[in-house]
């Protein structure tokens, strides 16, 4: 992979990592005040206590994203980018193009995901 390749990825890797890392501190805001608003009844309560695991939910899954993308930034500080971690072979341009911060190429993301059934 090139030098102005991998510094495209880079640019896009940090672009998202700063969206997700806004949504999710905003989310986590919102989170904490549906959980602290004063509850008038028990349908409220039951609606507030939903609302709170879909954005507690949303926040998880997007830090783990955040993790995903700082292991890529990683990646390509070590000179590893782009590389599958399970067979060694590149991963597929189209597939990083997708997917930048993809740690498997496309065979062995299809062998994990049969494998966790
Ligand atoms: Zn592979």
């Amino acid at each position: 992979m090139d030098a102005n390749t991998l510094e495209g990825y880079r640019r896009r890797l940090v672009e998202v990592r700063r969206a997700l890392a806004g949504e999710v501190v905003a989310r986590t805001r919102e989170g904490f005040a549906l959980g602290t608003d004063a509850v008038q009844d028990m349908a409220d309560e039951a609606a507030n206590t939903y609302a709170r695991q879909v954005l507690l939910g949303l926040s998880e899954r997007e830090r783990r994203q955040l993790l995903e993308i700082d292991g890529a930034l990683a990646r390509i500080e070590r000179g590893e980018y782009g590389i599958c971690e399970a067979c060694g072979e590149p991963i597929a341009p189209a597939r990083l193009e997708a997917l930048p911060y993809a740690t498997l190429c496309v065979e062995c993301k299809a062998n994990q995901e049969q494998g966790e059934g």
